[in-house]
């Protein structure tokens, strides 16, 4: 199937590059259901024309009922855009291994849960586009964030591997590494690195990577927009045989 059409399942629909890349897909002419905790930061997209679906993609059981919900309305999920993201900033030393597992839980093996879950319709329909939204982190490594970078590694890995087993099937496994953009999630970063840097063995670490966070996320933030990434899923959705992997907002 090319052009629009799709019903597509986009996860961290509420903020930044999911709710930027959910209302592209609807101007594309797709069929959008978006996925989140906060449902109601998801009334632009309700109001677009799109649907939304309050989940936490931690639980087993709105997991479940996400799919489910598309598949009664829709009949099929064509595109699944896992994006939900979670991070955590410290140093590997100290961070709680019951956070590390959380930021786990929220980027790895919720998006493999989904997939699960909706595998098996693309498999017997032989078509069907899963885009997992990784990062530049999932590429390389900087100190103070080592579950988060772990995390997308491992994403990517597994993202790798799924695509090998499902391009028989006409199931496509892309993934999306964006640089630095501009949402809620880098609002964050500078704020947790300079508690890190209030104390403890690694300040001499964390000092300097605040200092440059606080300067980038200041008035003149070098950050791309979240449409940059969207603009990049809705190409990969049209594309016949996009590639394995899209770096955008890299400056
Ligand atoms: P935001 O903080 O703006 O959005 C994160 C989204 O993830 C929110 O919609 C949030 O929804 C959702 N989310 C988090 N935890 C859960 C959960 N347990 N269940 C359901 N949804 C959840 O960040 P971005 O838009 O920047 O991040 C989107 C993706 O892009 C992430 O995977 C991130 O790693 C990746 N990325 C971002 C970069 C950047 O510079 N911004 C750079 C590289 C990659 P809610 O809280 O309502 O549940």
């Amino acid at each position: 199937m090319t052009g629009g059409g799709r019903v597509c399942l986009v996860t961290g629909a509420s903020s930044g590059i999911g709710r930027a890349t959910a209302l592209a897909l609807l101007r594309a002419g797709h069929t959008v259901y978006g996925a989140a905790r906060r449902a109601e930061r998801m009334e632009p997209l309700v109001k677009a024309g799109g649907h939304a679906i309050g989940a936490d993609v931690t639980r087993e059981e709105d997991l479940q009922r996400v799919v489910r919900t598309v598949v009664d309305a829709q009949g099929r999920v064509d595109v699944l855009v896992n994006n939900a993201g979670s991070a955590v900033y410290g140093s590997a030393e100290e961070v709680p291994i019951a956070r590390a597992r959380q930021v786990f839980d929220v980027n790895l093996f919720g998006p493999a849960r989904l997939t699960q879950l909706v595998l098996p319709g693309m498999r017997e329909r032989g078509s069907g586009t899963i885009v997992n939204i990784s990062s530049i982190g999932g590429e390389i490594a900087l100190p103070l964030g080592a579950w988060y970078h772990a995390s997308k590694h491992a994403l990517e890995g597994y993202s790798d591997s799924l695509r090998q087993e499902v391009a028989r099937f006409g199931v496509r496994v892309v993934v999306v590494q964006p640089g630095i953009i501009r949402t809620d999630f880098q609002d964050g970063t500078p704020r947790e690195l300079r508690e890190i840097s209030g104390h403890g063995p690694y300040r001499a670490v964390a000092e300097p990577m605040a200092r440059r966070a606080e300067q980038a996320n200041g008035p003149d933030f070098a950050a791309s927009d979240p449409s940059v990434v969207a603009a990049c899923v809705v190409r990969i959705v049209a594309a016949p045989a996009p590639r394995p992997r899209y770096a955008v907002g890299r400056l």
